[in-house]
């Protein structure tokens, strides 16, 4: 199943629908319960594509393939490495990513998301497809210069329209070897397997349980393959991954 978030005209706030093909058919209330289909049905094209969820939180993964984590000059940590971007930095297919004014290198990073379907803590690996609602597209937007300068990665991580998310979650998904890529204005700059993760989306979900109590709808950024690299105005980021689709998103430079 592909679910999606979206406006409609005509109803009143956000809906989340079932995607098929090319229509869209609404379900009843939200879809961390079970579903309930309405018979309701639109094309895509009637419909704004929103974010997939609001999550309360977004935790990331760093350095989860070996070829980035050698390209940002280090290694892969013996430990993961985790880090959160606030729930605000959520945007949906085509809202543009507003670049600051701060920064003067901003960067995308494609990677597989995770979308936690039940409130869960210390979750056994073996477990973790139980509490996985499905997987979206991400860009984790960064600030590399501030990133850099900073010594910590809040800043960088945090603006407003940083983490892209869409265009729908799919549910039926092996997440162990999915060809992710990234394109701006349509030329390759990353192309990756999500098989080179360091530590695959299930040993990061049992990992971060373990940390902190996930909810429903929040979201594990997985990590970004070699590749990545700055985005400037008027551009258009294209992060695709197998057996999900592709997320786009217009650049523009903010005040
Ligand atoms: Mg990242």
């Amino acid at each position: 199943m592909r679910i999606a978030r979206v406006s409609v005209p005509d109803i009143a706030g956000p809906v989340f629908g079932l995607v098929n093909g090319t229509k869209i058919e609404l379900i009843k209330g939200h879809p961390f319960a079970e579903l309930e289909k309405t018979g309701v049905e639109f094309d895509l094209d009637q419909v704004k594509i929103l974010s997939p969820v609001l999550p309360s939180k977004v935790v990331c993964v760093g350095k989860n393939y070996a070829d980035h984590a050698k390209e940002l000059g280090g290694e892969v940590p013996a430990e993961p490495v985790i880090f959160l971007k606030p729930s605000t930095t959520v945007i949906g297919e085509g809202d543009p990513i507003v670049l600051p004014s701060q920064s003067k290198n901003v960067h995308h990073e494609a990677e597989l998301a995770v979308v936690i379907s039940h409130l869960c803590k210390n979750v056994d690996v073996n477990r973790a497809a139980e509490v996985i609602l499905g997987y979206t597209v991400a860009n984790d937007v960064t600030a590399r210069d501030l990133q850099e300068s900073d010594g910590q990665w809040t800043r960088a991580k945090s603006f407003d329209t940083f983490c892209p998310l869409g265009p729908w979650i799919e549910t039926e998904l092996d997440p162990t070897n999915l060809a992710i890529s990234c394109e701006v204005n349509g030329e390759v700059k990353q192309s990756g397997n999500t098989s080179d993760m360091v530590r695959s989306a299930h040993e990061m979900v049992a990992w971060i349980s373990k940390v902190m109590t996930l909810l429903p709808g929040d979201v594990i950024l997985t990590g970004t393959p070699a590749g990545v690299g700055p985005i400037k105005n008027d551009d258009i980021v294209e992060v695709t991954i197998a057996g999900i689709g592709t997320l786009a998103n217009p650049v523009k430079q903010g005040a």
